[in-house]
């Protein structure tokens, strides 16, 4: 980790912020400082838009085979450096290293599948209608690019928005999240390592995000935002790309339903609850929010997932045998235990876990609520932690009304063993993804992301470059 760069990543060169700042990333399973990056400001930003702006034009014209050999070749670094990179996440993220080596090989395959794609990007040509002109049909990168990554993924967001910008021929500037920058700044030096030109990637670690992004959305240069993080950021953003009819794509908030009915396969059922939930913590935009367990099943459901939650190993994520690392910081823990008391307050019963442990570290118990109140403030918010709540229902159309009854549509789980009730519930669930007997949606062949205000447009899949590219249409007349 001594190695690990810390200054912001411009036109190529590892430079200090203008005026010097730095910040501190802490490792939440101690609290302690285990470094201090650089802390950029608007100068550092605009000096970034600089790089990326010159940079664009030629980076534009080479040939897709040369962008995809560096997005091949930084696919193998990645993985070739697994163990070094989950190091690295578990110090700045808390997640347990069997976890975090499982996100580098998921951040890693963004890189393979997106160096496929950047050497089958085609447009179209033909004769219109009219018999009179033909249409030509080519497809250009969009332009520079401002990519905002959250902490929860410090490496796969940042490769779910590089790779595909990269295979498109745009340029970019990365803004990862101050609690997280070590992965984003060991990315670049990947990059570079692989052969990406100067200036085609620049990033900017900031703890004053707001100073620096507003400048470079309304300014024009930047053409296009692809934003990763809270649906309250995600329309501030949108609102400041208005000025300049920025481009976006919005990856934001989640609130899933997680709906078991009476004929599921309640192994199947508690397995992927614990994927759902348990992966990354419960800090996942796919996290199961609520759970929706048919009546007649409710008890034995709760019994088991109970069971289960309360065997997992809670601690730092470094340590042999761990399941559970802490929260990323005392903020989300004191929000996930507000919530908690909330919904027991309101009549929910603990099954298992509830209680914050003593000691150093943001760390919170696997806990299951039952018979929890549709009142309850977990309802309507991301709960962002460990912790499953439980209602029930009695019938199909009832759970279908509930599950849609939010503002957000990244994602729903679904579990039965019946081929027309999981055809029939998934097309009026409205959500951007099912996953229909398991608990694990996410993979860079598929098109990753959601609807209503979970977001705007898809991350990977053959779908994912199309946010970096832009149609042009030359009409020529027949003669
Ligand atoms: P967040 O507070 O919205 O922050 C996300 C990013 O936006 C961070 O880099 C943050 O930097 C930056 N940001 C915040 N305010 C900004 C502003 N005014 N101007 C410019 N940038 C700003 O979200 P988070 O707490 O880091 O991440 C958790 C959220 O991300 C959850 O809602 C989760 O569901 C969502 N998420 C969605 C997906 C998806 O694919 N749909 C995936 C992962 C996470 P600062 O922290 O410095 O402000």
């Amino acid at each position: 980790m001594t190695d690990t760069p810390t200054q912001l990543f411009i036109g190529g060169a590892w430079v200090d912020a203008v005026d010097g700042a730095t910040l501190p990333v802490d490792d939440p399973a101690t609290g302690e400082i285990i470094a201090h990056v650089a802390d950029a400001g608007p100068k550092d930003a605009r000096l970034a838009e600089d790089a990326a702006v010159q940079a664009q034009q030629e980076w534009a014209r080479t040939a897709p085979r040369a962008r995809s050999e560096i997005l091949r070749r930084a696919h193998e670094i990645i993985l070739e450096r697994t163990d070094e990179l989950a190091h690295l996440m578990t110090a700045e993220m808390g997640k347990p290293l069997a976890e975090a080596r499982g996100e580098v090989a998921y951040a890693a395959e963004f890189f393979r599948w997106f160096s496929e794609e950047a050497v089958r990007i085609e447009g179209g040509a033909g004769i219109l209608p009219d018999g009179r002109n033909r249409m030509v049909l080519s497809r250009r990168p969009v332009g520079p690019c401002l990519l905002i990554t959250p902490w929860n993924f410090p490496l796969a967001m940042g490769t779910r928005k590089i790779g595909p910008a990269i295979a498109a021929g745009c340029t970019m500037i990365l803004k990862p999240a101050p609690q997280t920058p070590l992965s984003s700044l060991a990315l670049a030096g990947i990059l570079k390592e692989a052969g990406l030109p100067d200036g085609v990637l620049n990033v900017v670690t900031t703890s004053r995000a707001g100073e620096v992004v507003e400048p470079l959305l309304r300014g024009g240069r930047i053409r296009k935002l692809s934003f990763t993080g809270s649906t309250a950021v995600g329309r501030l953003l949108l609102a400041q790309c208005a000025d300049a009819v920025v481009r976006t794509s919005m990856e934001l908030g989640g609130n899933a339903p997680f709906v078991v009915f009476e004929d599921a396969d309640l192994d199947k059922a508690v397995d992927g609850a614990m994927v759902a939930k348990m992966r990354n913590m419960g800090e996942a935009c796919t996290a199961a929010n609520r759970f929706f367990v048919h009546r007649s099943v409710a008890e034995e459901f709760g019994r088991r997932l109970a069971e289960r939650m309360g065997s997992l190993v809670v601690g730092p994520g470094t340590r042999d045998g761990v399941d559970v690392g802490p929260l990323i910081d005392a903020n989300g823990r004191a929000k996930v235990e507000e919530l908690v008391a909330d919904a027991v307050q309101r009549g929910a019963e603990v099954l298992v876990g509830g209680r914050t442990p003593q000691g150093p570290g943001c760390f919170y118990p696997p806990t299951v609520l039952a018979d929890v109140d549709p009142e309850s403030r977990l309802m309507d918010t991301e709960i962002f932690g460990p912790v499953a709540a439980i209602l029930t229902f009695d019938d199909e159309d009832e759970v279908v009304r509930r599950a849609n009854d939010t503002p957000w549509g990244l994602v729903g789980y679904l579990f039965t063993e019946g081929l027309d009730r999981a055809l029939r519930v998934s097309e009026r669930l409205e959500v951007g993804m099912v996953g229909l007997n398991t608990g694990l949606v996410s993979n860079p062949a598929a098109p990753f992301g959601g609807v209503k205000q979970s977001g705007l447009g898809r991350e990977g899949g053959r779908v994912g470059i199309d946010e970096f590219l832009e149609y042009q249409y030359l009409a020529v007349p027949v003669s």
